[in-house]
């Protein structure tokens, strides 16, 4: 999980806090039902073990004006989190209603929300999200040697590229967009904004994980889905590919 954001900053961007911490509520504007959509959907990516321990973030926008998202506090267990216990935040990052911090990592959220018109964003800390994410930068032979920042992940000829919005054949390809990790949340959500217009709802964050995001919750769900299900399927095939080339290579099997 990435730093918090400190509660003293917080606090000073919402001066009525109440001595306990808990803000002043916006629950009865929340449109019905969608705190208990979120958290559902937190549950569904937990079991699918995307999310293990606390990892994960995951939020939907609440109001676009003013810009509010809801989403789980930092630090808690995903699959576990109750519709009363998810927070408020606003453009900044600062919690405006319910208990707790908002995660760092709002603020790779909030670039995705306002750059691609996001509904929603689902973070993950997958295994096949953070083998490959980790491998496409810093183990993949074929990039240049400069590629320290920035590279990508090509997914191709798959009949589950179709569960992105805008492919309609399996005869194309998705390139995902992978940025080196970086605990400057501010300054990785800065480094993101140029590759998001292109990116194929999704983006990979190396040796950390995979942001998918949609224009409302079941559709960013849609495409986590699909994008955990291409990645799972690369790795297998790198996999398959090495073992047929290394029999190739043994001499009682030629
Ligand atoms: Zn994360």
């Amino acid at each position: 999980m990435m730093e918090s954001i400190p509660a003293a900053a917080v606090a000073s961007a919402s001066p009525d806090v109440a001595a306990d911490g808990r803000r002043p509520g916006l629950t009865s504007e929340l449109p019905p039902g969608l705190a208990e959509d979120l958290t559902e959907a937190m549950a569904e990516i937990h079991r699918r073990g995307w999310c293990d321990g606390t990892g994960g973030n995951f939020s939907c926008v609440a109001s676009r004006e003013p810009l509010v998202l809801l989403m789980a506090p930092s630090g808690v267990h995903k699959g576990r989190v109750r519709p009363d216990e998810l927070i408020q935040v606003d453009r900044s990052g600062g919690v405006i209603a319910g208990s707790g911090k908002a995660s760092a990592e709002t603020a790779l959220h909030l670039a995705i929300v306002e750059t691609c018109r996001a509904g929603a964003v689902l973070h993950t800390h997958s295994q096949a999200g953070t083998l490959l994410s980790q491998w496409a930068l810093e183990g993949n032979p074929q990039l240049p040697a400069d590629t320290a920042q920035a590279g990508s992940l090509e997914l191709t000829g798959l009949e589950m590229l179709k569960g992105l919005e805008g492919i309609h054949t399996h005869a194309t390809s998705a390139r995902l967009p992978v940025l080196a990790n970086d605990q400057d949340l501010p300054q990785l959500a800065a480094r993101a904004r140029p590759l998001l217009p292109a990116a194929p709802h999704g983006l990979l964050i190396a040796g950390h994980g995979l942001y998918a995001w949609g224009r409302d919750l079941a559709n960013a769900h849609r495409h986590l889905e699909i994008l955990e299900f291409l990645l799972e399927q690369r790795w297998r095939q790198m996999l398959l590919q090495a073992l047929s080339q290394h029999r190739t290579l043994q001499p009682e099997q030629v």
